[in-house]
């Protein structure tokens, strides 16, 4: 029986039987899992890498949508967290960029904190940042280095079930191990593709070094930087540069080892401003991850390590360079292709967003075929951009704000950036910031149904008290109402604060349970 309604013209029916999904990194492997614990209809599916090239191998900063998408696809938690490193990330720490350093929130952590309250929000719109980071308990307890979990699942908010697991950092390469692991029905073959031929109806076959060929109905493109399969079926200009507006093209990554980790493996990532960039500092179980995201305009690579090693006082470690191309493609899927990952697009690491939208993506495609019964139509693939599209220019600009909003002024490059004017953003980009900024009022606080929250971008915008000048629109009564709301949440902290282990042993004894 047809499941479209009466009228509907279905425009270029395309079974899908067999997807190849080209590239092993955490976009082809997180792929491989979703559909394969998630397609209603099973398809076959086989997973290509060039396995002596290996993947990117960073990307060890999630956000919550990641760690629950591993858990709805049946991978038990404890197994997870424990073989991939894992560790808790309550949000990101930015020091350096503002007179203060400022804090950005787990989004399901921030909704206890204000917790949908526009009173209590509104109250810290005419006050210094400070005053609001102040009675931000989540903060104090990363802070003060606490678990944010108790026995696995409860969770220091008394108000967030079993099930939400919250923001990691992990493994890069031991996260890939466990989710192959969980997928005995997906085909792994281990070749370089050096020829893809198409036709006008998308690619027709790929070829590898032995001149082995391989066709499938659909082709994920998760084969990183090079977008090797997208390029093909698309036309040259659908690539947009995000350089005019963030400037970081290199990193330089380096591992370090704990001396002391009750007090160095923090449940929060770390972004320090640097002299042409930022750094950021990951710790997960085993040791830390510590990177300088920076442009090759303002600062030389050997430079930028020297800064980093300094940074970090580490210098045995060997460090590993990589190249970033900041942009998005403006059509991810087309043809019988389609992109995930850092062939789709990166924006660059700061707030970890790509395996968000790698995973909602996945998620998206699968709900497609799901409701399709397997079938990939022009309306599908307009759905993916559009929710692509979406996405990432809401994540863009997002990212962008922190360094728009920064007040740091003491290099060429932070010179530089100080110049960006809100007016050079693309129109539709533009629209993302001009929802929270200049404008305050009570709406900033309303559930906009954007993936940051609003008082996550009211972390941002407000760290460098953009909104000075402002004034209350709360009655006196509902600014009493607030003051008593926030010495209960001080007691509640207060009495969390006991319960709570340091998170490092906490994890210690979670993981040897
Ligand atoms: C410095 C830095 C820090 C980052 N930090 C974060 C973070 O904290 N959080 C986050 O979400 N993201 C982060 N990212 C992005 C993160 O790296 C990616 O989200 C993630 O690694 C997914 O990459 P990928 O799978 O798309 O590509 P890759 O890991 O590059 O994988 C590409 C795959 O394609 C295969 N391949 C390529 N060519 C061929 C070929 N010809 N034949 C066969 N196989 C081929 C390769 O072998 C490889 O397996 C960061 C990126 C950088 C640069």
């Amino acid at each position: 029986m047809s499941t479209y309604p009466p009228g509907y013209i279905l425009p270029d029916l395309n079974q899908i039987k067999k997807i190849i999904i080209l590239g092993g990194g955490t976009s082809g492997w997180l792929s491989a899992l979703i559909l394969s614990k998630k397609l209603r209809n099973p398809i076959e599916i086989v997973l290509i890498e060039d396995v002596t090239a290996g993947p990117i191998g960073v990307g060890e900063g999630t956000q919550p949508i990641t760690a629950n998408t591993l858990a709805n696809c049946g991978i038990p938690l404890l197994e997870w967290m424990k073989s991939s490193k894992a560790t808790y990330k309550m949000g990101v720490e930015l020091v350096g960029w503002s007179d203060n350093s400022y804090f950005v929130d787990n989004d399901y952590i921030q909704n206890s904190i204000l917790f949908k309250n526009v009173f209590k929000s509104v109250y810290f719109t005419d006050k210094p940042y400070t005053d609001f980071l102040k009675h931000n308990y989540v903060y104090k307890f990363a802070k003060d280095n606490l678990s944010p979990k108790l026995n696995g699942n409860l969770d220091l908010n008394f108000n967030v079930g079993p099930t939400e697991i919250g923001a990691v950092h992990f493994s890069a390469y031991d996260i890939l191990e466990t989710i192959k692991n969980h997928l005995p029905y997906v085909k792994h073959i281990d070749a370089k593709i050096i020829e893809v031929e198409t036709t006008e109806k998308g690619i027709s076959k790929l070829i590898d070094e032995t001149g082995q060929e391989y066709t499938a109905d659909l082709y994920l493109d998760c084969s990183g930087f090079k977008s090797l399969l997208l390029d093909k079926v698309t036309e040259s200009d659908n690539y947009e540069s995000y350089s005019p507006w963030l400037f970081n093209d290199r990193s330089v990554v380096i591992q370090t080892q704990y001396k002391d980790p009750k007090q160095e493996c923090h449940p929060y990532t770390k972004a320090t401003a640097m002299n042409s960039g930022w750094a950021f500092k990951i710790p997960i179980f085993t040791r830390i991850g510590n990177g300088y995201v920076y442009s090759s305009k303002y600062i030389s690579d050997a430079d930028a390590e020297k800064e980093l090693r300094e940074h970090l006082n580490e210098w045995e470690s060997p460090a590993k360079f990589i190249d970033m191309k900041c942009g998005r493609h403006k059509t991810i899927a087309s043809k019988n292709v389609c992109a995930i990952g850092l062939s789709a697009g990166f924006i660059e690491p700061l707030e970890a967003t790509t395996l968000s939208f790698t995973t909602l993506l996945t998620n998206h495609l699968v709900f497609g075929l799901n409701r399709q019964n397997n079938i990939w139509t022009e309306n599908l693939m307009y759905e993916i951009n559009k929710e692509f599209g979406d996405t990432i220019n809401e994540f863009f600009t997002f990212v962008w704000s922190h360094y728009y909003f920064s007040t740091k002024n003491d290099t060429e490059y932070w010179k530089d950036i100080r110049k960006l004017t809100i007016d050079d953003l693309p129109e539709n980009i533009k629209l993302h910031l001009l929802d929270y900024y200049p404008l305050c009022t009570d709406f900033l606080f309303t559930d906009l149904n954007k993936h940051f929250s609003s008082t996550q971008w009211f972390s941002v915008i407000n760290s460098a008290d953009a909104y000075k000048g402002s004034s209350t629109s709360l009655t006196k009564e509902e600014q009493e109402y607030c003051k008593y709301s926030l010495r209960l949440q001080e007691n509640k902290y207060k009495i969390a604060k006991e319960f709570c282990m340091n998170h490092y042993e906490y994890l210690q004894q979670w993981y040897n349970t």
